[in-house]
């Protein structure tokens, strides 16, 4: 297995996929199965269908899928949407995990997270290409971190407020100001870790989602101009 450098992870790290390698197979299958899925649906709903940064949509940044056939041991992600936790390499992205999301409309979910996934074997924050910039702007679930992103603000995701890891605390210590994007429609969930994180992150500053929203749902009622606006500068 291959050894590779992460930066301010503390040192080398073996990741469990390399170019070319298995995970990266199944994130093109499942790529090839979003077309028309519920998947394709669901992003619809959360406004994220038709929108393009750089030439690219929601689907092509962050390499979206659809469980139609399940992989070994992604039996019960069957029907969600996939959503790659990847790494830049030189000539493309190498996936080093998957996430699963359910795309049931007006679904509670039964007490399961919204958001699945296998345990990962390395703390991983979502699309954290740009943990080193300054601002950076850290979201509490990868729906919300797409709906930054699209919208052309260099935005990290903690993989949910459950999956929050004071592993990730260096991480977000690399930049210089850190601008977290916090929910308030979660029973006060978000705003427990977000006090976690400001006392071990002395440069991070709350941006507030409106009153029971977060900001994907802020953005598709059309409140989330200003906030987003406040994470551009
Ligand atoms: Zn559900």
């Amino acid at each position: 297995m291959p050894m590779y450098f992460y930066p301010n992870s503390g040192g080398i790290v073996q990741l469990p996929s390399e170019p070319g390698g298995p995970l990266n197979a199944l994130t093109d299958q499942y790529q090839k199965a979003y077309w028309r899925s519920p998947a394709a649906e669901f992003i619809a709903s959360k406004r994220l269908g038709h929108i393009w940064l750089r030439g690219c949509s929601t689907r092509e940044w962050f390499r979206l899928g659809y469980v139609a056939k399940p992989a070994r041991g992604h039996a019960a992600y069957a029907g969600k949407l996939v959503i790659p936790y990847s790494r830049a390499l030189p000539n493309g992205r190498d996936t080093v995990a998957f996430r699963f999301a359910c795309v049931t409309p007006q679904c509670t979910h039964k007490g399961n997270a919204p958001v699945t996934g296998p345990p990962m074997k390395y703390p991983k924050l979502f699309n954290d290409d740009y943990y080193e910039r300054s601002p950076v702007t850290v979201c509490f679930n990868e729906i919300d971190t797409m709906t930054a992103f699209m919208h052309g603000v260099p935005a990290i995701g903690i993989p949910t407020v459950e999956g929050w890891q004071d592993d990730f605390v260096p991480r977000l210590a690399a930049s210089q100001l850190v601008r977290l994007v916090v929910p308030h429609n979660d029973a006060g969930a978000a705003a427990a870790v977000t006090d976690r994180i400001r006392e071990a992150v002395p440069s991070a500053v709350v941006v507030d989602c409106p009153d029971g929203h977060d900001l994907n749902s802020a953005y598709c009622a059309g409140i989330a101009g200003a906030l987003v606006d406040q994470c551009r500068v």
